[in-house]
């Protein structure tokens, strides 16, 4: 588990991110697009029964988390795939750059892969001279501007076409174009010729099937299919709680995890990988590597925050939530952004670095109302703020409100006091504060709504 003492500083990315009128807007229209879309794909269906029946497949993993990852490595090792236990993020970085490196490659393809962000791995590979390249096209766009995702379905979420047409002309010599079926095809050509030079893949997986022995990709753009079928070699790396029992189960979330995503019945591209290519097939790996990252979830399973660990990431609870809405995945400075998010991040890396993420929530609610695995959010997010006040972490002004204010509300004659000497006091500290916080607080009323009820 890597972790950093130096806390995010939350605030300040924040501040950035709500002056940034082209960020509000691109972010404005592609999360309600998601949501509207969300809705339309959940509308007729038995939504209710399929988070139930979801939310409790995921429980029984966690339940028995070991025992279906065992399960799960020694069905894929007898269908000819490697299986590598990385107990920490720099285990599957190295164990990734030793499979590559023994094997002399210099250019590896990469279908999208959130755990590959989580343990930085593409900066690794390009440490010891291998060329990482991202397939997904908006991975593709947020690599070669230089970033990181800022959602974790739509990395480039945050960008306008408008952005992307100076970046290809900038970055791939093209003339200026916002054109999105132009740039499409642009960056396809690009990428169809590292499709056919890499002689390896790197993809995460959306699940592995413990009984089986298999990994499931859903994608939309079929880089997912390149990546895995074109190299003789294939990486998968993927964190230890995407094991589900069986492929019975898989369809469960076969229904629920494209329209939670983006209301789409289906995936464009569903792939089940069962070991290496056998005698008599014409596609697949030769070589299969699968590399199980646990980097805390071991520890994190038996704790108070473990459901975070049901999260089949598939984003709706960041495209409902009012503060993702608005400041995109960046101002959160994780990997993780979003409701999900704060919790993952504060469990992944620790309390000193992750609180200040915990006032990126309203608490409204929404992002439990989408989750389709029944992810606590609420009620684990109310928990992080109860262990930051705890831990001391939140600032000594803010404690000290806060003690004043519990103070005053549990005595009803402090109260009482309080309220008749609001309308006087509030002038002065208009007057003399110069928060703009009191300037823009409204006058408190001359008589309470309980005496003029009296
Ligand atoms: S917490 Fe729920 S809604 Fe959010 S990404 Fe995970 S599965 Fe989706």
């Amino acid at each position: 588990m890597s972790r950093s003492t130096t806390a995010i500083p939350f605030r300040v990315n924040t501040a950035r991110a709500v002056c940034d009128a082209s960020l509000r807007q691109a972010m404005d229209y592609s999360t309600r697009t998601f949501s509207a879309k969300r809705a339309e794909g959940t509308a007729q269906v038995p939504l209710e029964e399929w988070r139930e029946r979801a939310s409790a497949i995921r429980m029984q993993v966690l339940d028995n988390l070991a025992d279906y990852v065992d399960r799960f490595s020694a069905n894929a090792t007898r269908a000819g795939a490697v299986v590598h236990r990385a107990k920490d993020a720099q285990i599957a970085r190295d164990t990734v750059a030793a499979i590559l490196k023994d094997r002399g490659i210099k250019m590896v393809v990469k279908a999208k892969s959130m755990v590959t962000e989580e343990i930085h791995l593409n900066k690794r590979l390009e440490e010891i001279g291998i060329e990482p390249v991202e397939t997904d096209l908006g991975e593709y766009i947020v690599q070669i501007a230089g970033e990181t995702p800022s959602h974790i379905l739509a990395p480039a979420i945050h960008k306008s076409r408008k952005d992307i047409g100076r970046l290809f002309a900038d970055k791939l010599g093209i003339e200026y174009t916002d054109d999105p079926e132009v740039l499409t095809k642009v960056a396809r050509r690009v990428l169809r010729e590292k499709f056919l030079a890499a002689k390896a893949g790197i993809t995460g997986a959306n699940f592995a099937i413990a009984d089986t022995g298999s990994l499931v990709i859903f994608t939309n753009e079929g880089n997912g299919r390149m990546v895995t079928t074109l190299p003789r070699l294939h990486v998968a790396v993927l964190s230890v709680e995407k094991v589900i029992p069986s492929l019975a189960d898989l369809s469960t979330f076969v229904r629920l995890l494209p329209r939670s995503a983006s209301g789409q019945i289906l995936s464009s591209y569903l792939s089940v990988i069962t070991g290496t290519r056998k005698q008599g097939e014409t596609t697949g790996a030769r070589e299969i590597h699968i590399v199980l990252v646990d980097n805390g979830r071991s520890e994190i399973v038996k704790g108070e925050f473990r459901e975070i660990l049901k999260c089949i990431r598939c984003s709706a609870c960041m495209n409902v939530c009012p503060v993702y809405k608005v400041i995109g995945g960046h101002a959160y400075g994780c990997t993780y952004p979003g409701p999900m998010g704060i919790v993952l991040t504060a469990v992944l890396e620790g309390m000193e670095r992750a609180h200040p993420l915990q006032d990126a929530t309203t608490f409204c609610g929404a992002c439990v109302e989408v989750c389709p695995v029944k992810v606590p959010l609420s009620k684990l997010l109310r928990r992080l703020r109860e262990r930051r006040a705890e831990q001391r972490l939140t600032p000594l002004v803010e404690r000290l409100a806060m003690f004043g204010f519990g103070t005053v509300t549990q005595s009803p004659a402090l109260f009482g006091l309080g309220q008749r000497m609001s309308w006087s006091v509030w002038p002065l500290l208009k007057d003399f504060s110069r928060s703009k916080l009191f300037v823009r607080l409204p006058r408190p009323a001359r008589k309470t709504f309980k005496r003029s009820m009296s």
